[in-house]
C-alpha cells in the first residue's frame, strides 16, 4: 500500500509533516533531552510552546487584542455547559439555532441552566439546510445566540455569519469544532468561539476557546473553578495541568497552516477538494447527497449509494484501495468523507476515481 487516505470525521487526519516532526522530536525536544510529554507545564520549554501557539494563532486568524485564547480540556461538549454558565450574566434565557445533532445537543445541555428559545431549526427537513436569518425568531432578552458553523454529522455548513442590528448586538456563540481555520474568519463578529481540536486542529484532549474578554467574569453561582472563563483567563489556561502534548501538536499544525499560505490559501484548496467530490456525486445517479446545495459542508460530506446493500462492499473495496474511515455516522448511515485541512487533494482525487469505477461496475 503506497499511501492511506484517512477520511475520519474525528479524531481525524493530521498533516504528515507535523507527525514527522513530532516523531523526530519525540525523545528529545529541541535539545532538552526530554519529550514534550515529560515536561513541566510551568517550565520554560513548555511555556515557550504554549506562548508560540497563542502568538501564531492570533496572527493566523487575526484575533483582536480584546479576545482571550484558552486551551482547555473536556472537549467541545464541555463548552455546551460552560457557555451558559458564564454568558447568561443575570439573564434567564438563551437562543439556539438548530441545524443538526451537535447544535441540538448544545441546546439540550444549556437547558440545565436556563430557558432555551429555539430561534430557528431545520428539523422538519431532517436537518438538511440552514434556515435563512430572516426567518429566525430571536428573543429580545436573550443572553446570547448559539449556532454550530458546521454540523459534522449532517454535513450542513453556514457560509455566512449571522448579523444583528447596531442597537441590539447579541453575543454570537459559535461551535466551530469541525470547520475552524478552514477559511478566513472575522473573530470580532463573535462573543465566543470554541472548537474541539480533534477535527481540524490537532489531537483529542484539547478544546480551543476564543472569548471577548468583557463577557467573562460573571459566572452562575456554583460554577466550578475549572468552568469559569475568568479563572482560566487569569491563570493563562493553567489553573490546572493543561493537555500539554495536544497543545504542542496543535502548535505544529498552526505553523503548517501558515506554511500553506494561511487561511485564504487553505480555503481555496478546501473549496476545490469539496467541489471534486460534490461534482462526482451530482453527476451520477448512483450517489446522492441529501444536503441543500447552498448549505453543503466543505469539511464533512455525507453521501448514500443508490442501493444500501452495496454499502459494505463499497467500504471494504475502498479500504483495499487505501481509502479508510468512510463509513457514515451510525445515525445517518451511508458514507461520510471528511475533507479537513490535512486531507491532501490527492486523497480526494483517489476517492472520486474509486467512486466512479465502483459506480460503473455496480450500476
Ligand atoms: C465532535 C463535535 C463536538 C463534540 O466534541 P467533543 O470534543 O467530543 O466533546 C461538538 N460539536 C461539533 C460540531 C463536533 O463536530
Amino acid at each position: 500500500m503506497d499511501h492511506i487516505y484517512n477520511f475520519s470525521a474525528g479524531p481525524a487526519v493530521l498533516p504528515r509533516p507535523v507527525l514527522q516532526q513530532a516523531q523526530q522530536e519525540m525523545l528529545d525536544w529541541h535539545g532538552s533531552g526530554i519529550s514534550v510529554m515529560e515536561m513541566s507545564h510551568r517550565g520554560k520549554e513548555f511555556t515557550s510552546i504554549i506562548e508560540e501557539l497563542e502568538h501564531d494563532l492570533r496572527e493566523l486568524a487575526g484575533i483582536p487584542a480584546n479576545y482571550k485564547i484558552l486551551f482547555l480540556q473536556g472537549g467541545a461538549s464541555s463548552q455546551f455547559a460552560m457557555a451558559p454558565m458564564n454568558l447568561l450574566r443575570g439573564k434567564k434565557n438563551a437562543d439556539y439555532v438548530i441545524t443538526g445533532q451537535w447544535s441540538h445537543k448544545a441546546a439540550q445541555e444549556a437547558k440545565r441552566y436556563c430557558t432555551i428559545n429555539i430561534a430557528a431549526s431545520s428539523e422538519e427537513a431532517n436537518f438538511t439546510y440552514v434556515p435563512k436569518q430572516e426567518t429566525w425568531r430571536i428573543d429580545k432578552n436573550t443572553a446570547y445566540l448559539h449556532y454550530t458553523t458546521n454540523e459534522t454529522i449532517g454535513g450542513v455548513e453556514f457560509h455566512w455569519t449571522p448579523e444583528f442590528p447596531e442597537d441590539n448586538q447579541i453575543p454570537l456563540v459559535a461551535d466551530m469544532s469541525s470547520d475552524i481555520l478552514s477559511r478566513p474568519l472575522d473573530v470580532s463578529q463573535y462573543g465566543l468561539i470554541y472548537a474541539g481540536a480533534q477535527k481540524n486542529l490537532g489531537p483529542a484532549g484539547l478544546v480551543l476557546v476564543i472569548i471577548r474578554e468583557d463577557l467573562a467574569g460573571k459566572p452562575l453561582p456554583g460554577t466550578p473553578a475549572l468552568f469559569d472563563y475568568q479563572i482560566q483567563i487569569d491563570n493563562h489556561s493553567m489553573y490546572n495541568t493543561p493537555p500539554t502534548y495536544a497543545i504542542y501538536i496543535t502548535g505544529l499544525v498552526i505553523k503548517w497552516i501558515k506554511q500553506q499560505g494561511g487561511l485564504s490559501a487553505i480555503e481555496h484548496i478546501n473549496t476545490r477538494k469539496a467541489a471534486l467530490l460534490y461534482d462526482t456525486i451530482d453527476h451520477s445517479d448512483f450517489y446522492q447527497c441529501p444536503v441543500a446545495i447552498p448549505d453543503r459542508s466543505r469539511m464533512n460530506i455525507p453521501f448514500t449509494l443508490k442501493n444500501p446493500e452495496l454499502d459494505a462492499i463499497f467500504l471494504s473495496q475502498a479500504e483495499a484501495n487505501g481509502l479508510v474511515q468512510l463509513k457514515g455516522h451510525r445515525s445517518v448511515g451511508g458514507m461520510r468523507a471528511s475533507l479537513y485541512n490535512a486531507m491532501p487533494i490527492e486523497g480526494v482525487v483517489r476517492l472520486v476515481e474509486f467512486m466512479k469505477e465502483f459506480a460503473s461496475k455496480h450500476d
